[in-house]
């Protein structure tokens, strides 16, 4: 019955995947996929090229974005999909996003020269192939330099949270977040919930019946690196806090190793079926963001 899977987190290089959007759609279509969704962080660049292609290929491409919110404790990311990339409104706010990364950018390039690393930040935006520009693409010239070996190990050692390269960026609150997604006709999902907290998932029960108060629709419950427990877990949580069901590998190409488009680790199955109640709720939100 069901012989063509989805994957509703995907990276392009108009953000920190490896593949451009027309790559990113072909690949999709080599595995097979019924349809994706191009979630690049805090940006829409890649969305005409990746549906167009998709029309043309056969596969639907859900216009989609990735963005980060405010939270302390760990890292919050909502996914948006069926977003409306020409919204003013909604662009707006994605070029704050994007002001935000060009005042945050250089002075991470400070910190890694204090640390003695000789780096520019040249290096970084061609590493970045001319998107937008992110902490991977740090950690990619860093492991190019022979600095550390690993995307992984240059996070550790310098990029992530508290090491020596961390610079904090201006990010939106999480009504913020949700907010712009539903201006924009999209529904607001939240992904990989398991990095909320860093040692504790006690604190996620109340979390999520406070997003879910604010709007939130649905939580990432299929993803890349979950045991089945974990799955389980979340998918429990949704039903509990009646949010939708997501499913996606997030992959990033080369800058995520070891994880695949459509199968993650190799054991990822995302059913098409998840794909039309979140694509129903959504039609509400495009509705209210016309008539409002
Ligand atoms: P930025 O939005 O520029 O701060 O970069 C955040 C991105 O860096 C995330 O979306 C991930 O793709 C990647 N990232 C964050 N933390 C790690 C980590 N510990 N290891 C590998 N990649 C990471
Ligand atoms: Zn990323
Ligand atoms: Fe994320
Ligand atoms: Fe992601």
């Amino acid at each position: 019955m069901n012989d063509r899977w989805i994957d509703l987190h995907t990276h392009s290089t108009a953000s920190d995947g490896s593949l451009t959007p027309l790559e990113l759609i072909r690949y999709a279509a080599e595995k097979n996929l019924r349809a994706m969704a191009l979630t690049d962080h805090d940006c829409v660049d890649g969305l005409d090229e990746a549906v167009a292609e998709g029309e043309r290929l056969g596969i639907e491409v859900i216009p989609s974005v990735e963005l980060s919110a405010d939270h302390s404790g760990g890292t919050m990311h909502i996914l948006g999909f069926f977003v409306d990339r020409r919204n003013e409104g909604f662009c707006g706010r994605l070029r704050r996003l994007q002001e935000a990364r060009r005042e945050r950018n250089p002075k991470i390039i400070e910190k890694l020269q204090g640390q003695g690393l000789k780096i520019t930040y040249d290096e970084v935006v061609s590493a970045s192939g001319g998107g937008q520009v992110g902490r991977p693409h740090f950690a990619k010239v860093l492991v190019q330099k022979g600095y550390v070996s690993s995307m992984q190990e240059a996070f550790e050692r310098y990029l992530k949270k508290g090491a020596p390269g961390y610079v904090e960026k201006f990010r939106f609150s999480p009504q913020e977040a949700i907010s712009a997604i539903h201006e924009a006709g999209g529904v607001a999902v939240l992904a990989h919930p398991f990095t909320l907290y860093k040692d504790t998932t006690a604190a996620i029960d109340p979390l999520l019946a406070g997003l879910s108060g604010i709007g939130l629709d649905g939580i990432e419950v299929i993803y890349s690196t979950y045991s089945p427990d974990q799955a389980r877990y979340y998918q429990e949580l949704a039903d509990k806090h009646h949010l939708l069901p997501s499913g996606g590998s997030d992959f990033h190409g080369a800058h995520k190793p070891g994880i695949d488009l459509g199968i993650g680790q190799g054991r990822l199955k995302v059913p098409f079926e998840l794909l039309e109640p979140l694509r129903k709720k959504a039609r509400g939100y495009a509705v209210s963001s016309h008539t409002g």
